[in-house]
């Protein structure tokens, strides 16, 4: 009998969104930092994001999903098969997604962690799938719903922002930015492959990408970042490293 470590990459980090592009918008530096630092990482759109305006259909769509993964080093990128547009938060869907978490088993999740007003109200929904999924990744005496696939508990779960306005997230106690000075411009061309999304009209939106990166990672004293929120306090093993985090170990 194999084990899920044989048939499926076990991973580091999972980001999760709505739609093809979401994540890439929201923290695709973070990723491709993630990457360049040795972990392996993941991507899970829950709808293929199709239909939308100017795309001539979900293949179209799916490959620039998968060159935007190709870009930032994705060991995985998943397409659920839940629908773009009527995304809602069901048993249903919650079991789709922890399914895949209970195959990756990453330590970390990263998703939606507020409404995006204006935009699509499937980011609302799937923040709360995900977050749903978190828990059920790790319930026992339910094998039955999951394809008898073994628990996994994922250790931490990570918010991101969609929107480009560098704000923080409202109520949480522990917001922290990534550096990603080294990454910026794979980020931007992550989101760049999203070609029917992205059409030249729309080439303002990488202006404010790079904007809203430059000014969150100012606050912070980076070149350029990207901000998160954990759903628990962030502990630390070390108040210097932590309140510095460029100061080289001498
Ligand atoms: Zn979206």
């Amino acid at each position: 009998m194999t084990s899920t470590t044989d048939q499926w990459p076990q991973l580091d980090v999972i980001a999760v969104g709505a739609h093809p592009d979401d994540v890439e918008i929201a923290c695709g530096g973070t990723l491709a930092m993630l990457v360049k630092q040795g972990y392996r990482i993941g991507i899970i759109d829950l709808t293929d994001g199709e239909p939308t305006p100017l795309s001539a259909g979900p293949e179209i769509r799916l490959a620039e999903a998968k060159a935007a993964a190709g870009i930032l080093g994705a060991a995985v990128r998943v397409t659920l098969d839940l629908p773009n547009r009527r995304l809602f938060d069901s048993f249903e869907a919650r079991v789709l997604l922890a399914k895949e978490f209970r195959k990756y088993r990453p330590k970390i999740v990263i998703g939606f962690g507020d409404k995006t007003p204006l935009a699509s109200p499937d980011h609302w929904q799937a923040m709360q799938i995900t977050d749903a999924a978190v828990f059920y990744s790790r319930l026992t005496k339910w094998d039955e719903h999951f394809d008898n696939l073994p628990v996994h508990a994922i250790q931490s779960q990570l918010y991101f922002r969609l929107a480009f306005e560098p704000e923080t997230l409202a109520g949480f106690p522990s917001h922290f930015t990534v550096d990603i000075s080294q990454t910026l411009e794979q980020k931007i061309e992550a989101v760049r492959c999203y070609q029917t999304q992205f059409p030249p009209g729309k080439a303002h939106v990488f202006d404010r990408i790079r904007g809203a990166a430059m000014l969150c990672g100012a606050a912070a004293n980076f070149a350029a970042g990207e901000v998160f929120v954990s759903t628990r306090p962030l502990g630390s093993l070390d108040l210097v490293k932590t309140a510095l985090p460029r100061m080289q170990a001498t």
